[in-house]
């Protein structure tokens, strides 16, 4: 310590922050004086005598100027100066007492007892001890009741075990008055309480401020050594050590003490992991009181000891009481927050599991009535587009949001759990098939009004799976599953609501296609075929749509809207249209050098346009085959561009500067807005099959000015307009005559594979007719 003082900056010192250099210098001062005081008596241990009593002014000079000290920081101190006040009253009072012995003493007299010098020590306790509380409680007012009675049982237990071995013989060997018997008595009672005091705080304060405490706790505990040997010399008769330590443990525990109120503590350290309290000071001290009451029973021991060993093992009852309801109070927490989804507040998926097993152990046993339980598993259509458009915080919202919608519409008895990103699952006890679908109907019901996100408000759609228990599954992971399949369907079909059959099961489990066309992406297992598209101006094939297929190695040759919407929820289109381009081009490429001048459309989903790499891949394929943008034609279907109109129109935008026509697919399927189509830089309207497959049905002359109209508002927007679905002679020679400038279709050509295409080959002879005439 004293070498820390003379290097005030050395970096690890506790004092490093200090700016009080001549504090510690006369600390050390003091230190140095108390050295050689220590190094002269253990020299000429008659010294002593000469000092402590005779010559006593040296030691109540040190007092004084070590309580001095310790006042003093309660003048300059800003924050708790009441402390270092107690503190240096109390060592001021010692000093006092000191004195007050030297007077006495003075001329060789034998101070009376008791003495006045007795009043001034006495007075040290009380104020030494408010000082020592006033010390903790800054710390322990953030304490928890065990940690205050892991105090108690330590100090009690300190207390127990010192009465048992000191005070008995102490009671014993103080003679004469009353007076001065109960003075004598006082002392050990004080340093009693003092030790306790320390003990319990040391278990309280366990890893908190440690350095002012250390010193103070041990400076108390050097008191009471002194104490102890003063009161044995007195009564039973001095040895040479007691000597030494009885006249120097005073001195050398009030520096300790005035020094401890200058220390600052060191901040706490956050990165240090946190330790929860120990047990092993409570847990001595409690063995200790055992140990005494049973050594009690056999050999008369003070009723103090046995009154303090008690007491210690009352509070270590109570104490366990407080840690057993703890732990029930934490197990009951923790056990909700395992059960609870964190962003939502709802029940989370293991919740669910819990119901589900529940439910099904109830159901195995057999002497319970038989019940029923709907499973609604609900997903978010699209939820993915909000996220990417709009930001993950305004997802969260939206989920947020929801949970307390969805309750609305349920009963208290009814579960709502959500299972993970967009996916939400009630649990019906008690309903069957028909009160589920009302419910669900409810439930979607709750989707027709706005999300008030930040900065926006969205609407977002949902599907819902129904499955029925024991009906459809006797199982959890059953029902799960169930619902699950039947939610896709309902996503495929569009239907909303869609309650789980055996025959959605066969006819392709969606879940197992989900897995099939990820191994197929990554497998490169599809193929395009291509359709040509002739030009009416000309009748010369101009260009090829690509259109995907998966032979499927269970289901055979499998047409696109089959696995398309499963390969959007499954979120692997992006790989699956990286897999379109590159093959396409490939083969577009091939056609180009063989001579034959064509376009190539291609079809992207929704999906496509939110993804940021997508413009760029497209340049970057188009350079990698030395294929000019401006026979590229990029399909994208109305749904499409409503779904998310300012981000489609950026992209737009960006595949134009590219060179790249983009043409609107499936125009007139929808509810066509031509409106927007002024704001788009689109380059193509692709007319749907269905408009001009029913060209020349029922109202033929009404079906062809449709046509017409549209076809000439295109043009008046400088757009290229496609027919798709010619089925027929009469359906081409009508779009020729009304201004249609390609044609697709059955009548024209199949879609086909690359190999089986033969583009320099005529047309059918009816066609031919067609054009020519
Ligand atoms: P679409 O873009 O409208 O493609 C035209 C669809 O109509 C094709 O069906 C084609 O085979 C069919 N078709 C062509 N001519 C006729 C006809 O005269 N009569 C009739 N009834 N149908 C005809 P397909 O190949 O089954 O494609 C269906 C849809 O799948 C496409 O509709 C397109 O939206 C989508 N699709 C196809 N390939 C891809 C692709 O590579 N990527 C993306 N994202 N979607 C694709
Ligand atoms: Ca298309
Ligand atoms: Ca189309």
């Amino acid at each position: 310590m004293v070498s820390s003082v003379a290097l005030p900056q050395a970096p690890a010192s506790p004092f490093r922050h200090l700016a009080t250099r001549p504090i510690w210098a006369a600390y050390a001062g003091l230190a140095t004086v108390l050295l050689a005081y220590i190094v002269t008596l253990l020299i000429h241990p008659g010294y002593a005598a000469v000092t402590s009593i005779t010559g006593g002014w040296g030691i109540d000079g040190f007092e004084f100027v070590v309580a001095a000290l310790c006042v003093s920081k309660a003048l300059v101190g800003k924050s708790r100066p009441r402390m270092p006040l107690f503190l240096g009253c109390a060592l001021g009072s010692w000093c006092a007492g000191d004195i007050a012995l030297t007077i006495e003493s003075l001329g060789g007299r034998q101070p009376a007892s008791p003495s006045v010098a007795d009043m001034f020590y006495l007075g040290f306790y009380p104020l030494a001890y408010i000082a020592i509380v006033l010390f903790m409680r800054g710390e322990l007012r953030r304490l928890t009741a065990p940690s205050w009675l892991d105090g108690g049982v330590a100090g009690l237990g300190a207390a127990a075990v010192c009465a048992a071995f000191a005070f008995h013989n102490i009671i014993h060997s103080t003679g004469g008055n009353t007076l001065s018997a109960a003075v004598n008595v006082a002392y050990p009672i004080g340093d009693l309480l003092l030790l306790a005091l320390v003990v319990g705080g040391t278990a309280v304060l366990r890893g908190k401020r440690r350095t002012p405490w250390l010193l103070i706790a041990g400076a108390c505990a050097l008191n009471t050594v002194g104490d102890t040997f003063n009161l044995f010399s007195s009564t039973i008769g001095s040895s040479h050590v007691g000597t030494l330590l009885d006249t120097v443990a005073w001195p050398g525990s009030f520096l300790l003490m005035s020094m401890a109120v200058w220390v600052r503590p060191r901040a706490a350290n956050p990165l240090a992991p946190q330790r929860p309290a120990g047990f092993l000071l409570p847990g001595i001290a409690a063995l200790a009181g055992l140990v005494i009451l049973f050594t009690g029973t056999l050999h008369g021991l003070s009723r103090v000891s046995i009154g303090l060993a008690t007491a210690t093992l009352v509070l270590v009852g109570i104490r366990l009481a407080l840690s057993a309801r703890g732990l029930r109070l934490l197990t009951e927490q923790r056990h909700r927050q395992s059960m609870t989804d964190e962003l939502t507040g709802l029940g989370n998926r293991r919740y669910l599991f819990h119901v589900l097993n529940t439910f099904f152990a109830d159901l195995a046993d057999p002497l319970l009535p038989t019940r029923q339980l709907a499973f609604l598993f609900l997903d978010l259509d699209h939820f993915k587009a909000i996220n990417d458009s709009f930001g993950h915080a305004a997802g969260d919202k939206l989920l947020r949001q929801l949970g307390p919608r969805l309750t609305a519409s349920l009963r208290s008895t009814d579960v709502l759990v959500r299972l993970g990103g967009d996916e939400f699952a009630v649990v019906l006890l008690n309903a069957d098939a028909e009160y589920a679908t009302l419910v669900a109907q409810r439930l979607m019901a709750e989707f027709a009004h706005p999300f008030v996100l930040d900065v926006v408000s969205a609407t977002i759609g949902a599907s819902i799976g129904i499955a029925i228990a024991p009906q459809h599954a006797s199982d959890p992971a059953g029902v799960l599953r169930c619902a699950d399949i039947a939610m896709y369907r309902a996503k495929l079909e569009q239907s909303s609501i869609e309650t789980y059959n055996e025959d959605l099961d066969d006819d392709g489990n969606l879940l197992r296609l989900a897995e099939e066309l990820r191994v197929a992406v990554q497998e490169k297992q599809f193929v395009l075929h291509y359709q040509p598209q002739l030009d009416l101006r000309t009748g010369q094939f101009s260009g090829v749509e690509a259109l995907l297929r998966w032979p499927h190695p269970r289901l055979g040759m499998m047409a696109p809207l089959k696995f398309l919407p499963v390969a959007e929820e499954a979120g692997v289109m992006p790989s699956l249209t990286a897999l379109v381009l590159d093959d396409a081009l490939h083969q577009w490429a091939e056609w180009r050098a063989a001579g034959h001048d064509i376009d190539l459309a291609i079809n992207v989903s929704p999906s496509n346009l939110l993804d940021a790499g997508f413009i760029g891949s497209i340049s970057e394929q188009l350079e990698t085959h030395h294929l000019p943008a401006g026979r590229l034609v990029i399909e994208i279907t109305e749904t499409c561009i409503i779904t998310d109109y300012e981000r489609s129109r950026g992209v737009i935008e960006e595949l134009k500067a590219l060179g790249v026509t983009v043409s609107i697919d499936d125009f007139g399927a929808g509810f066509t807005s031509i409106a927007y189509l002024r704001d788009l830089a689109v380059g193509e309207l692709k007319l749907d099959r269905t408009f001009v497959s029913g060209l020349l049905s029922e109202d033929k002359a009404r079906g062809i000015d449709l046509i017409r109209s549209t076809i000439e508002l295109g043009h008046a927007l400088g757009l290229r307009v496609v027919a798709e679905g010619v089925e027929d002679l009469a359906t081409l020679e009508v779009l020729g005559q009304i201004g249609c400038d390609i044609a697709q279709g059955y009548f024209i050509s199949k879609p086909m594979p690359a190999s089986d295409l033969v583009l320099q080959a005529d047309i059918s002879a009816e066609a031919e007719v067609a054009l020519g005439s």
